[in-house]
């Protein structure tokens, strides 16, 4: 019997796909999180490292250039070169024959102490003074901070002035330098006085000033890049630079600032951005795991949903059974008996009739045609009483061929005789089976709450006597508690019972 099914289920498969779901979920966005997270922190620890390493290497191409130019700013010749009267051979052999030659600077520019140029070579050509005018207004800046630093550091000697021992000691550095455009050209620019370098000595005020220009040219772009393992490696105008380039903040420390406030110039590139490879690497991995902790999960919530539900549909099958008889599906006696208590003890009704049906001669049955064959005449009769039961009552099954129902609607006498009548008439009719047809009668005892008895067990115990009565008066009858048996009775019953003798031969 399958009635249990139409109990309430309590859904246990849904609760778990759904915890299985979340915690997939969460393991996936964890993962995702962890990947974002420290594909952040290595892009950002990478970008602080190239930022270093193109200070680093900025510096460095500053510290060259300085180192280059003093060749010429910090030795006596050039001081007595330059000193009374611009010496043309010297700036002819020596700076325009060498600085452009040996160091690729492009630019020389000597300004005097009242800031005008004296010197001015392009390259390898000595041009007139007045042509370097504008660029030496351009840079007059470092022009000021070079005197400055030249001032600041100064010896005094016998007859005059001498620069610092250490002119290019880290911190006390003599030159004043820049990246800048001049002339629409990006280029490192850098202003050093010129001091003696061993007997000669400077007369007391401004010194003059050595300026030079070396071009950030593509070739040293290229180099720059190679040696500092960037790509893309640029000096740009700030407003020039890409946004796929990244640009380098104003590194605290970095040896030179890039460009003034007036002409900001940035180096930018691309960076390694370790973070695609983190991705990249950890992609499949992560894909691996998640199939992996995902057919786990879908495994153990199969498996557990098929248990749950299974302890789920034997725990309803249970409940049924304890208030069911198996072989019909109808209420059993403890059902019954609680239908009735609640029934007499709540009030609700006035009254209620209680029968008790035994069938006639069902042992007959069972030893004709077999125990099979009797349950399923006990099973077709089950289903005709509840059928002529209908909402009137409750039929339960309390025992081999015995029944009991709870009347509680139409249940003065004659409407209960009739009901008893239609039962007796629907049990009697033939039962077909595998193997052959069998006839079997009822008999039924009544009694009434509260007229007959005042408590459950009392009325049924009536209801069971009057079956008892009717049995003996020759079954296929109804009898009611407390009539006697009557001979009109008992010859009504006769004509049924005959019958009933015919049909099971
Ligand atoms: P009576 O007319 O006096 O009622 O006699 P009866 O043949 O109906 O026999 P009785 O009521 O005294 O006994 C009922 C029999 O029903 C006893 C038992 O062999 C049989 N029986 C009890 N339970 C089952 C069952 O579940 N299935 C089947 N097939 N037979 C049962
Ligand atoms: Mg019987």
């Amino acid at each position: 019997m399958a009635d249990f099914e139409k109990m309430p289920r309590k859904n246990f498969p849904a609760a778990i796909q759904l915890s299985c779901a979340a915690i997939i979920a969460a393991f996936l966005g964890l993962g995702l999180f962890i990947l974002f997270l420290a594909g952040g922190i290595a892009d950002k620890v990478r970008l602080e490292a190239e930022n270093k390493l193109v200070a680093n290497e900025l510096d460095r191409q500053v510290q060259l250039l300085a180192r280059d130019q003093s060749q010429v700013s910090h030795w006596d010749d050039t001081v007595f070169a330059l000193s009374e009267r611009v010496d043309e051979a010297f700036v002819r052999e020596e700076i325009a024959g060498w600085l452009w030659e040996d160091f690729d600077i492009e630019t020389s520019i000597v300004v005097s102490a009242d800031g005008k140029p004296v010197v001015v070579v392009e390259r390898d050509r000595v041009l007139d003074p007045s042509e370097g005018v504008a660029f030496a207004v351009s840079v007059e800046d470092l022009v000021s901070v070079a005197r400055q630093n030249y001032m600041a550091q100064r010896r005094a000697t016998g007859n005059g002035f001498v620069g610092p021992d250490k002119p290019f000691s880290k911190g006390n550095e003599m030159f004043a330098a820049d990246i800048r455009q001049v002339n629409g050209q990006m280029g490192l620019v850098m202003a050093q006085a010129i001091i003696p370098d061993d007997e000669a000595t400077l007369p007391d005020g401004a010194p003059q000033v050595l300026i030079t220009f070396k071009p950030v040219t593509e070739a040293l772009l290229e180099t720059m890049g190679k040696t500092l393992g960037l790509s893309d490696f640029q000096i740009l105008h700030a407003v020039d630079v890409h946004p796929d380039l990244v640009s380098m903040p104003a590194a605290p420390g970095a040896a030179i600032a890039l460009g003034t406030a007036a002409s900001p110039v940035h180096a930018a590139w691309t960076s390694a951005r370790p973070s695609a490879a983190i991705w990249r690497l950890s992609a499949i991995p992560m894909l691996v795991l998640l199939a992996l902790v995902a057919g786990t999960l879908v495994f153990v919530a199969r498996r557990s949903a098929a248990s749950l539900s299974a302890l789920e549909t034997s725990e309803r099958q249970n409940r049924f059974l304890a208030l069911h008889d198996a072989l019909t599906g109808l209420p059993n006696r403890v059902q019954f008996d609680r239908a009735l208590e609640d029934a007499i003890t709540t009030g609700r009704y006035d009254r209620c009739a209680i029968l008790c049906i035994d069938l006639d001669r069902f042992k007959a049955v069972n030893d004709t045609y077999g125990h099979q064959a009797g349950d399923t005449v006990i099973r077709t009769v089950a289903k005709r009483i509840a059928g002529t039961i209908g909402d009137a009552g409750i039929a339960a099954r309390i025992g081999g061929d015995e029944f009991i129902v709870l009347l509680h609607n139409e249940i003065d006498k004659d409407s209960v005789l009739w009901r008893c009548d239609q039962l007796i008439e629907s049990v009697c009719r033939p039962v077909m089976f595998e193997g052959g047809t069998a006839d079997v009668g009822a008999s039924i005892g009544v009694a009434w709450w509260p007229d007959d008895a005042l408590t459950a067990k009392a009325v049924i115990r009536s209801a069971d006597e009057a079956l008892y009565t009717a049995k003996e008066m020759g079954r296929g009858r109804a009898h009611l508690a407390g009539m006697p048996a009557t001979a009109a009775s008992k010859a009504a019953s006769s004509d049924r019972e005959r019958a009933s003798r015919a049909a099971n031969g």
